[in-house]
């Protein structure tokens, strides 16, 4: 079919009658428009229904994922409707994005915003009127300019008006994530030209949001259209963040070579940290986040969409607005904010329909970061969303059902399971009956008056004899100590199971106090088998390997730092300069045997590896086959292995506890624990501590040591005018010296 454009594009006629002419002819073409205008040959799902409705000039509320083709349901419209259609946008990029890629298809379009030269925008304005644009896009604080009200004004009367179109329509809201004050003005626009039909569309899907997209803008009865929110395309995975997470996130990589992805991490400086030993380890990574300058930023951002750069590193500034097709994965560090911003920041994976991968790294140590950072809201009704937000992304990342359900189930979507495409589905771990560790739980929470929390209640089980504990006689329970062949890990997975599955209480207040309720009895009664995917032994079987790999691996480097010791000696060069601790970590690590293996470690340069490979190799060799032998040995002995005192600080620690808890877990002194982090610190362990010193505090304690040294911590301290607690200063100090070797 021949479609004359130019009969649609000209000759605004604002009288009903025609329009509806125009209208009938219109609908029932609508799929010949949608080849001749974008090449489609159908449309997705929802997408004619919402068109139908905007040709009938209808208000409409549009909810669909990221990558459903929400603009196709506004653009075609508007190349269909007589006069201009305007499209709010909040961000300059996506619209000069949009337009662009519109313009390709020989379709009229333009933008104004605060970018333009006053020249340009004449020029702009006048092309509206002389009706040669169909869709205009616009910041919202541009189209709520009195000037600009006033001009439209001409349009409407001359040009004609068709549409508003508000793109990114949860902006309005508060609830959402990227609340814009200025898109709050746009109800204005219904009492400026209250017969202008509004489109709204968004992929934020939450009821809250929903509800004040249509206050705030004013929608009259719309018509509603809310897209499912899977992405079948898309993979879903959650994984312990232990040890070596970085080593895994490198091989990941590496499989993943040429292909784009993003790595989404907590605060700036973990994006700035991680992009750096990247960068170290030969990846085209590049970071993104608001502490970057404008120009940085935007370089970054182009270079990644142009493929120049494989991986983007980023804080959850990075987002919207990226249009990028081919996102081929999108890796959470560390933990995310809500399970709302973990869909939406995950959904930046295939937005072109290829499978994607989306991967979740998981650690105890980043809830308690994030719990932290949440009780340092002044306000207690922020905090206790926040807390429940967390909670929503724990349940997620711990849940045992199929990603994709309790996803969106969190949108209010009901979706079968077994999705096949995720985790839980692809390796269902298989059910063990855990109802008599659950009566042992559950009848501790009885037994201590249901007046504690979680982490009081394992003490209780695991026959801890803490300060806390002794205070409330706690020890003297008969549940005290009936669950030492549980590991902690293992109860905290159950009690969160039992909280998740109902059969458990929790208080809605910052303690999470535990108490029964009817639904416990069913357990008591042993009325419900309670079953877990969660195995007895493999866990503990496990944490013994990983603290066994870890005691290896220290070991390694310790003999490699000998090494080092004495080839430098024999050169008369310090040894730093033979090799970096970093360098040593990864050949720990990684125990590359063969000189090729030994050029891949980062630091080992052709030179380096022709003067020393292969006293390291064979050092290396050496020691490896040691291990083996004694591993064969040890399966005929089974000793128990116990880990180092520092080792059990540090898994506690990781497993979320404060200071005291650890202290009082361990008897030892909170100076003793603080002692050992630091100690683990200076040897290269990975021990996140920013929940204890924030990136400020530790820069300005660095400063300090800048300036008297670092021998004296009292010293230090008194320079900081006691602002800050030894603790602090301690761990600093510690985290200060491991990052003087590095750069040494
Ligand atoms: P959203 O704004 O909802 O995230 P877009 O409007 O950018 O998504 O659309 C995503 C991709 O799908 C775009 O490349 C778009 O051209 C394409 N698309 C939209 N509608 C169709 C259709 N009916 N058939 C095929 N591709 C489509
Ligand atoms: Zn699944």
């Amino acid at each position: 079919m021949m479609i004359d454009s130019s009969r649609h594009d000209v000759g605004a006629s604002r009288v009903g009658a025609a329009k509806k002419g125009l209208c009938n002819v219109v609908m029932e073409n609508l799929a010949e428009y949608l080849k001749h205008y974008f090449g489609y040959d159908a449309f997705r799902p929802g997408q004619q229904a919402i068109i139908e409705t905007s040709l009938q000039n209808r208000d409409a509320l549009v909810i669909m994922p990221t990558g459903g083709g929400k603009s196709l349901c506004f653009q075609l419209p508007a190349l269909l409707k007589p006069g201009v259609t305007l499209v709010v946008s909040p961000l300059i990029s996506l619209m000069q994005d949009q337009v662009d890629a519109l313009n390709d298809q020989g379709i009229a379009a333009t933008y104004l915003n605060s970018s333009l030269p006053m020249g340009e925008v004449i020029v702009r304005e006048r092309l509206l009127l002389e009706r040669k644009i169909k869709l205009l896009y616009i910041s919202p604080e541009r189209l709520m300019q009195d000037r600009f009200q006033a001009f439209l004004r001409h349009v409407y009367d001359t040009v004609g008006l068709d549409s508003l179109v508000v793109d990114e329509a949860h902006c309005v809201s508060d609830w959402g994530h990227d609340f814009r004050p200025e898109y709050r003005q746009l109800s204005e626009m219904r009492s400026h030209f209250p017969k202008l039909p509004v489109m709204a569309l968004t992929a934020t899907a939450t009821e809250r949001v929903r509800e004040d997209i249509l206050t705030q803008l004013r929608l009259r009865e719309p018509f509603i259209h809310v897209a499912s929110f899977n992405r079948p395309n898309l993979y879903y995975e959650v994984r312990q963040k232990q040890r070596g997470v970085y080593n895994e996130l490198r091989q990941f990589l590496i499989q993943h070579q040429d292909e784009s992805g993003i790595i989404y991490c907590f605060s700036r400086k973990r994006v700035n940290e991680l992009t750096e030993k990247l960068q170290k380890d030969g990846f085209l990574a590049l970071p993104y986040h608001a502490g970057l300058d404008d120009h940085t930023r935007a370089s970054n951002q182009t270079q990644f969409l142009r493929d120049d750069v494989q991986i983007i590193v980023a804080t959850i500034a990075f987002g919207m607005g990226i249009n990028k097709s081919n996102v081929r994965f999108v890796i959470h560090y560390d933990l995310p904010k809500t399970l709302e911003h973990y869909y939406q920041e995950s959904g930046r994976a295939g937005r072109d329909g290829e499978p994607s991968q989306c991967i979740l790294y998981f650690s105890y140590g980043d809830i308690s970061s994030v719990e932290w950072m949440i009780d340092q809201k002044p306000d207690s009704n922020e905090r206790q969303i926040a807390k429940r937000q967390l909670q929503e992304v724990i349940d997620y990342a711990e849940g045992m059902d199929c990603r994709r359900t309790i996803q969106l189930r969190y949108f209010g979507e009901h979706f079968a399971g077994n999705c096949g495409n995720c985790d839980r589905c692809q390796n269902p771990e298989p059910l063990e009956d855990w109802t008599v560790e659950a009566q042992k739980f559950l009848s501790c929470v009885a037994r201590c008056e249901e007046r504690f929390g979680m982490a009081h209640i394992i003490q209780v089980l695991r026959g801890a004899k803490s300060k806390r504990v002794k205070q409330y006689r706690h020890d003297e329970l008969s549940t005290h100590g009936i669950g030492k062949d549980i590991s902690v890990d293992q109860w905290r997975t159950l009690g969160r199971s039992l909280l998740t599955q109902g059969f458990m209480t929790a208080s809605d207040d910052m303690y999470r106090t535990l108490s029964l309720n009817p639904r416990s009895w069913q357990i008591f009664r042993k009325e419900i088998e309670f079953k877990l995917p969660l195995s007895k032994k493999v866990e503990r079987v496990l944490s013994e390997t990983a603290s066994q790999a870890r005691q290896d691996g220290e070991e390694l480097f310790q003999k490699l730092r000998a090494l080092r010791k004495s080839l430098a000696d024999a050169r008369s060069l310090p040894p730093y300069m033979v090799f970096a601790d970093s360098t040593l970590r990864l050949m720990a690590q990684q125990q590359p045997q063969t000189l090729d293996d030994f050029l891949n470690i980062s630091g080992v340069g052709q030179r380096k590896r022709d003067e020393y490979g292969a006293a390291f190799t064979e050092l290396i060799r050496e020691h490896c086959q040691r291990v083996a032998e004694h591993q064969a040995s040890e399966r005929n002995h089974q000793a128990p292995k116990v880990g180092t005192t520092h080792g059990e600080t540090l898994r506690l620690f990781q497993q979320g506890l404060s200071l005291e808890a650890i202290a009082q877990e361990r008897e030892l002194k909170v100076q003793t624990v603080v002692n050992h982090l630091a100690d683990l610190i200076e040897n290269g362990e990975n021990v996140d501590v920013s929940a204890l010193v924030s990136a400020t505090e530790q820069a300005v304690i660095e400063g300090a040591i800048a300036t008297v040294g670092a021998k004296s911590l009292k010293v230090i301290r008194e320079h900081l005018q006691e602002a800050y607690s030894y603790d602090q200063i301690r761990l600093a100090r510690a985290k200060w010296q491991t990052q003087q070797s590095v750069t040494e």
